[in-house]
């Protein structure tokens, strides 16, 4: 497995396979590319299958082990299923989806090969659920969560982001994966610096205490030093990334764009590198590239001066992107 300075193996990635979406979030960063809203319908820039196995076949050379399938919806891509199909064996899948394409295809992908889902959903709620996500299509999302438990899809886990308009929901969520076995909740922190609302943050702390309090077990996992909160059936898991030295020290993926540029790191559009039409000896070596450039965002591109977090001098001046 290739390691970054910072002793960071690259277990996994993380292949955004469009940024087009049915759904628009107000919180939504896109991978850390900024707004989603556009065409709904298939665009030239994105990666082809082709081009995302060719990729996943050279990383899994490199023993990674894991793809996490992305978007934008990931779903609207119709050949979602042919790539899950000819990714490597090797490799285990798993798929963010928003949910509403998944009645009618959660069989079928489970049988290409997926394993794992993550569906996005912010509250039980049907009229805070389309204010957040600005479209009404909450009833499919519920049937597509059905229709990927029926599937077979385990673990299915439910992404609720907390912030402003959906801290009021996390008791209801909490409950409702309580009551449901099959499902888990991962209560992700917002991220204010990505998506320019500061003032919708809330203290994540609160909500870990409140869990504390709640939950019949609690266990910290070594990755990311994540706590699980077990209450009745289910598992919560909050995601606290933001300002988080701890969690970017276990960072172990490279993200892809759909257009097909490595990226070391989320939060970061430095270290941008294109694949474009590159042969696979080329794509190994830019690869090898943006592992090795990869750098922990909090703790070192980012260091705390005072109560501030600022770029480290050292990359001020450096940098990397190339086309
Ligand atoms: S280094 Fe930190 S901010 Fe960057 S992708 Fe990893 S966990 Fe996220």
């Amino acid at each position: 497995m290739l390691e970054d300075d910072f002793g960071r193996e690259v277990s996994g990635v993380r292949v955004s396979l469009t940024d087009r979406c049915n759904f628009d979030c107000v919180y939504c960063h896109n991978e850390g590319l900024g707004d989603t809203r556009g065409p709904m319908d298939a665009q030239d820039d994105e990666m082809t299958a082709d081009e995302v196995v060719r990729f996943l076949e050279v990383v899994s050379e490199f023993g990674v082990g894991k793809v996490k399938f992305t978007g934008g919806e990931p779903m609207l891509r119709g050949d979602l299923e042919e790539i899950i199909e000819r990714t490597p064996d090797s490799m285990e899948v798993s798929l963010t989806t928003n949910g509403t394409f998944l009645p009618g295809r959660a069989e079928a992908l489970k049988e290409a090969g997926l394993e794992r889902v993550n569906v996005s959903q912010d509250a039980l709620d049907p009229d805070a659920f389309a204010e957040i996500t600005q479209s009404g299509a909450y009833d499919k999302v519920i049937e597509g969560v059905e229709a990927a438990l029926d599937a077979g899809l385990d673990p299915v886990k439910l992404n609720m982001v907390v912030f402003e308009h959906t801290a009021g929901y996390v008791e209801g969520m909490v409950d409702h994966v309580a009551e449901n076995p099959g499902l888990q909740l991962q209560l992700i922190e917002y991220m204010p610096e990505l998506t320019g609302r500061p003032e919708w943050n809330i203290d994540i702390e609160r909500v870990h205490n409140w869990l504390e309090e709640k939950a019949d077990r609690v266990e910290t996992r070594d990755m990311h030093n994540r706590r699980r909160y077990y209450v009745g059936e289910g598992m919560v898991e909050i995601v606290d990334p933001v300002e988080n030295p701890h969690f970017c020290a276990n960072c172990h993926r490279v993200r892809v764009t759909h257009e097909g540029y490595l990226k070391g790191c989320l939060n970061r559009n430095d270290d941008l590198r294109s694949m474009g039409e590159m042969t696979r000896d080329e794509i190994r070596e830019t690869f090898r590239e943006t592992v090795a450039n990869r750098v922990p965002y909090y703790g070192e591109y980012m260091v705390k001066e005072g109560d501030e977090w600022v770029v480290n001098d050292e990359y001020i001046d450096a940098p990397v992107t190339t086309s």
